[in-house]
């Protein structure tokens, strides 16, 4: 099983101490913050969460609150201010914004290197062309811990369900560098069975509970899965787990798996901001 708990640890303890020595060296913690437009209370509770998160772990981070018709000028303000304000390193959109604000509009006018989500199209163009810089964290995760279980992806075909900003395309860019053959899959494919059956590795990030199944599986196959479904109150995958675990080679459960170690890429992307944008910096001074 691609458990992450372990990893999740050692990799915490190693960014403390990062942090540390960041701050050592600069004289600074770097600082995320967090915007999030509306009142939705699933929203509100994930960023009140995301900024103790980020406290806890040694970082600064704050929140500042929209309400749900703000317009697009007051959202631009608030982005503006976070890409001028040197005391700030990273700005976390709260997603999904309400329906009248284009997410695209926003991350164009942050700052490219506050962009700890890389959704701004510069990190987006950076990683497309095989020079990545900030990715977004919940593909990272992914590749994390498909490298602690040293799983080979020169000449693995891939298959990826999802063709999302935020997960599946970066973690087809992704599976690409590492000379994967990769296949994206999405709600017009056709056949997606026939897809997954020949798949070394499946990664599925849809949001449909257990849309993947065992019988669906290359035996041998390895399964990273995205998916946050609640379902009955339980928290539950894309995968039908128990039937792909009897079928896979490895499989991450959820909860266990590609979760615990989304917030840690997301750190480790604020101190990758907070590095970059200090050495613009020096070069300009
Ligand atoms: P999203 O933006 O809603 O995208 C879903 C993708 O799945 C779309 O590309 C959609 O195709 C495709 N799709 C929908 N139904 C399908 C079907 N029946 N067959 C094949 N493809 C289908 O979702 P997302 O933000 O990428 O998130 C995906 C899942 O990952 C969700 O459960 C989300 O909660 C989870 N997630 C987890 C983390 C984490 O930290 N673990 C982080 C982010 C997201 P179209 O493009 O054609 O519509």
């Amino acid at each position: 099983m691609l458990e992450s708990r372990g990893l999740a640890r050692a990799m915490r303890a190693q960014l403390k101490t990062k942090i540390r020595l960041f701050a050592q060296e600069r004289g600074y913690v770097p600082a995320l913050r967090v915007l999030l437009v509306g009142e939705e209370e699933d929203s509100v509770l994930y960023a009140q969460n995301i900024v103790r998160w980020f406290s806890n772990l040694g970082l600064r981070s704050s929140l500042v609150t929209l309400p749900h018709d703000a317009r697009i000028q007051q959202v631009m303000a608030e982005v503006s201010l976070a890409s001028t304000d040197p005391d700030v390193h990273g700005l976390l959109v709260q997603m999904p914004l309400p329906s009248h604000l284009d997410y695209h509009e926003v991350f164009c006018a942050l700052d490219a290197l506050k962009d700890v989500e890389g959704l701004h199209p510069e990190n987006i163009g950076l990683l497309a062309s095989g020079q990545p810089r900030l990715v977004p964290s919940t593909p990272l995760a992914g590749m994390r811990l498909l490298d602690e279980y040293e799983v080979p992806l020169g000449g693995a075909e891939v298959v990826i369900l999802g063709r999302s900003n935020v997960v599946g395309k970066p973690l087809a860019q992704l599976m690409l560098q590492r000379d994967a053959s990769v296949t994206l899959l999405h709600s017009r494919s056709r056949d997606l069975v026939a897809h997954i059956r020949r798949a070394d590795v499946v990664a599925a990030a849809v949001g449909r509970p257990k849309l993947v199944t065992g019988e669906m599986l290359k035996p041998g196959a390895v399964v990273l899965d995205f998916g946050i479904n609640f379902v009955g109150g339980a928290l539950v995958g894309d995968v039908a787990f128990d039937g792909a675990i009897a079928r896979a080679a490895m499989i991450t459960p959820v909860p266990g798996g590609i979760g615990p170690l989304t917030n840690l890429m997301l750190a480790e992307n604020l101190l990758l901001a907070a590095t970059l944008q200090a050495d613009r910096a020096d070069k300009l001074s």
